[in-house]
Formats: structure tokens, C-alpha cells, sequence
């Protein structure tokens, strides 16, 4: 755990008691600060308490001793408006922070030269940082990760020059962190999101652009839209801010890495630097989204100030990187056919990441909750569906967009679209068959969220295979 020292003596309140907001208590309290803990939900103050929190009703403490308002990413900031708590905080004159803000708070009064990459996006982030964090480790260093992914930051072990933080950063704990200062930021790709709670998408870019503009060393920026070229442009035209790496898979970049052909070329100064990394055959890399992911990760890892010695060895640290469950995860092979989970694929912009990913047959399992748009944007991937197995809310909207173009079966639920595209894909002829889960839609219809669908999915395949007597 890291102890939050720049607290010391203060009173500070604390809104939003899940993991992230628990951490936080202990983190100040182990630091010396006071701390008025609080939530909206009652099993959130319960849980708090019997982890040893002192709650306070902030709705009716008193504001004027606190010294800051430290608040859970999840809690509105500025829109739709801004939560009852921040209100208070902005009458009482405090500041309000988030937890990675106090990460970056310590580390700049104990060590501020502990190098932190820290990674942020619309797309592609928890790929990024955790491959970022495999090739580190498997080069010997000492890594942590967190933030966004995995344990919040306040649980890891503290900065220290020899120890290498990689935190994933999403928009709303960059909006409360205004001291983040990482080494080197990502900044991978903007398309719009999370407009209710940024208020429109110039403001959600301004939050992703912050982080790079803050960043120590190297700015790593995908150049592949508009929003992002833009940030890149603007910062390389100023001296005295982050030096630029460039990140494509569309164009050549002079002073970055790209990839046209799942092959990462690096330039530095219009100079290719040799040799170009394959990515062929490593499966948890494949599409073009994840060349832009790895070759992020080869760009940041690179960039610390001992970079150059990562280089040794990093084409086989790519080789062994195990991927995320639920993004493209390889579940199984049944003979010729492969299954994948894609359970993390909530809209149709990920399931198309997905569809191209498979030159071959793809027996594709999707439905579940839809999302405004539908399917219709991946009408160019429709000849690559051998046939689709649709589940859940879905069913009569995506039946209606594939029409003639693409033979499909209502499922009802996952179970037997399972059973169905197994025994169809199994019983076809052909290379690089796949049983495709990546449903393009939410779960909540049928399921608690994409873990419990992907998990759900995984066990099916594992009793399906038990029943054939595969491995
Ligand atoms: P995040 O953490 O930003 O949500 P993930 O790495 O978990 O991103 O990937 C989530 C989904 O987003 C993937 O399943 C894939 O469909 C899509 N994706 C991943 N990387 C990219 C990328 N670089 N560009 C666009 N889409 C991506």
C-alpha cells in the first residue's frame, strides 16, 4: 500500500467507498490524515465500516476544516451535473481529487523521478497497459500496475526510482487528477464517449489531451483521428513540452512507430530503426486495433529514460504476452475450430474490430441488450459470417439488419446458440473456422455484466468439448 503523506494532519473527505475509495481511506489514514469517509449507498458505508472507516454524513458535516474532497471516479464532476458532494466542496473553496491525483501527489514529494507510464484512450487501454506491464516484467523489471485495470493505485507498492508504475488512466481520473505527471503518457485514440459525463466531446478530449501535455518525457499519441493528430500536431509544435512519438497503422510516421501489415516499424528522425518487430502468429495481438496497441506499448516501454536497454528481448516478451479474458480470448480449439471470447464487445465498434480479425468463417454469436446504431455498421464484415447465432433483446433488430446477406438463427439465449454454432462450424469444411462470441450489445438483459456472459460462454465451450472428448 502506499502511504499518502501529503495529508499529514489534514482533514480530508472521502465520497465513494468502493475498492478505488477504500483504498483511499486506509492510504491517507496510514499517512496521518483525518478522514470523514462517506457514501450513498448503505452497503457502501457498511462495508466501509467493518473495514474500519470513520463515516461521516458529509450531507451534513462541516466543510470548512476539510482540506480537500478526494472522490470516486465514478461520481459526476461536472455533468450531467455535478454530484451533491462536489457542490459542497465548491462552496467550502476545496479542492476535489481523485486517488490517482494523490499517487501523483507522493510520488512528487518521495521520489519524483520514479518513472510511471500512465495510458489512456477511448479504445484499446487495458490492452495497452497490460502488455505494456508484461514486456517489463518479463525484461526484469519491477512493475506495477493498476489504476484503471486491475488493483487501484493506492493498493500497489510505493514509487521508488527502480520500480516502474504502468496505471491505466481512464477520462474521469484524469479529470481528477490535475497534478498527473507521468513519464510517459498514451495517449492511444479519441472517438466520442462518455459525452454525459464530459458535456461534449471537445471537453472529453481536452481531459484525454491534458494527461500527454503533462507528461514528463514522451508523449506517445496514436495519430489515427482527427482529435488525436490534432493534440499530436499542437504538441510538437511547442519546445520545452513532451517530446512526440507517433503511433499509426494507417500512414508511415517519421518519428514513431507504425504498422501497415502487423509489422512494427520504428522511425526516429525519418530513420528506421532495425529490425522491425513481427507480430504474425502471436494470437492475442491479432487485428489491426491490437498492432496499434503493441506498438504503443513497444513506443512507452522504450521511451523510459533506460529504454534502450528493453530492447533486448522485446520481440520475445511480445511473443508471451497471455492477452486479457473477454477481449479476443482464445477459449478453445475443437479439431479445426477455434473458439473465441469476445464478451467484452458491447458495440458494434468493438464487434467490427473482431470480424476483422478472422480471414476465415466466423460462426458468430452476438445479441444481448442493443446499443443505439445497432449493427448496421458492420454491414462489409457480413460476407465473413458463415452464419449468425442470435441471443437476447437483440434478436429482431439484428435479424431485421442481416436480412438476405447473412443466414441466422434466434437463439434465445447463449446455451444453445453455443450448441448450435459448435455443431455447425464442427460440421463444416475449411481453414480457420471460429465460434465467435462478441455479441455487439450490453449484457444486462441476460446477465449480470460481459464477465459473467464471456465466464458463461467459457464454461459452455469447456462442457462442450468435455462431451466430444477433446483435450
Ligand atoms: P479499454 O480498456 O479502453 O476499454 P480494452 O483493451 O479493454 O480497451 O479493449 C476493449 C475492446 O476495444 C476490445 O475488445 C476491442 O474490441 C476494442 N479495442 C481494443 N483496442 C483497440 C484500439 N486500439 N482501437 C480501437 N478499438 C480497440
Amino acid at each position: 500500500m502506499i502511504r499518502v503523506t501529503t495529508f499529514k494532519d489534514r482533514r480530508v473527505a472521502v465520497f465513494g467507498l468502493g475498492a478505488s475509495g477504500l483504498a483511499t481511506v486506509c492510504a491517507l489514514e496510514a499517512g496521518g490524515a483525518t478522514v470523514a469517509a462517506w457514501d450513498d449507498s448503505e452497503a457502501g458505508r457498511r462495508a466501509a465500516a467493518e473495514a474500519g472507516a470513520t463515516l461521516v454524513d458529509l450531507a451534513v458535516a462541516d466543510w470548512s476544516d476539510f482540506a480537500a474532497l478526494v472522490l470516486a471516479p465514478g461520481v459526476p464532476l461536472t455533468h450531467p451535473e455535478p454530484h451533491w458532494t462536489v457542490a459542497k466542496a465548491n462552496a467550502a473553496g476545496i479542492e476535489v481529487i481523485g486517488d490517482i491525483e494523490l499517487f501523483f501527489r507522493e510520488r512528487a514529494a518521495t521520489c519524483a523521478s520514479a518513472p510511471v507510464i500512465a495510458i489512456t484512450g477511448t479504445n484499446g487501454k487495458s490492452t495497452t497497459t497490460a502488455l505494456a506491464a508484461h514486456i517489463l516484467s518479463e525484461l526484469g523489471a519491477d512493475v506495477q500496475m493498476g489504476g484503471n485495470i486491475g488493483r487501484a493505485v493506492l493498493t500497489l507498492e510505493p514509487p521508488a526510482a527502480d520500480r516502474i508504475h504502468v496505471l491505466e488512466l481512464s477520462s474521469f481520473q484524469i479529470d481528477l487528477a490535475p497534478g498527473a505527471s507521468p513519464t510517459v503518457a498514451v495517449l492511444l485514440n479519441i472517438t466520442p464517449d462518455h459525452i454525459d459525463r464530459h458535456g461534449t466531446v471537445e471537453n472529453y478530449a481536452a481531459v484525454k489531451r491534458r494527461l500527454v501535455e503533462m507528461a514528463q518525457g514522451t508523449a506517445v499519441i496514436g495519430i489515427d483521428d482527427d482529435w488525436c493528430a490534432g493534440i499530436a500536431g499542437d504538441l510538437a509544435k511547442h519546445a520545452g513540452w513532451p517530446a512526440v512519438r507517433r503511433i499509426s497503422v494507417e500512414e508511415p510516421v517519421a518519428d514513431g512507430i507504425y504498422s501497415l501489415d502487423g509489422t512494427l516499424h520504428e522511425r526516429a528522425h525519418g530513420h528506421e530503426h532495425e529490425p522491425p518487430l513481427s507480430l504474425d502468429g502471436i494470437a492475442t495481438l491479432r487485428g489491426r486495433h491490437n498492432w496499434q496497441n503493441a506498438a504503443a506499448a513497444v513506443a512507452a516501454v522504450t521511451a523510459l529514460p533506460d529504454g534502450d536497454t528493453y530492447r533486448v528481448g522485446l520481440a520475445a516478451a511480445l511473443r508471451t504476452f497471455p492477452g486479457l479474458p473477454h477481449r479476443l480470448e482464445i477459449v478453445r480449439r475443437l479439431g479445426p475450430v477455434e473458439f473465441i471470447n469476445d464478451s467484452k464487445a458491447t458495440n458494434a465498434d468493438s464487434t467490427e474490430k473482431a470480424l476483422a480479425s478472422f480471414p476465415g468463417a466466423i460462426y458468430w454469436i452476438a445479441g444481448g441488450k442493443p446499443k443505439a446504431g445497432g449493427i448496421a455498421m458492420l454491414t462489409p464484415y457480413f460476407p465473413r459470417i458463415a452464419k449468425a447465432y442470435l441471443i437476447g433483446e437483440a434478436t429482431e433488430e439484428f435479424a431485421a439488419t442481416l436480412g438476405d446477406a447473412v443466414p441466422f438463427e434466434r437463439c434465445g439465449t447463449l446455451d444453445v446458440a453455443v450448441d448450435r454454432a459448435a455443431a455447425d462450424a464442427i460440421a463444416a469444411d475449411g481453414a480457420n473456422r471460429v465460434v465467435l462470441l462478441s455479441p455487439a450489445c450490453a449484457s444486462y438483459d441476460q446477465f449480470k455484466n460481459f464477465e459473467v456472459r464471456g465466464d458463461a460462454f467459457k464454461r459452455l465451450v469447456a462442457d462442450l468439448v468435455a462431451e466430444r472428448g477433446g483435450p
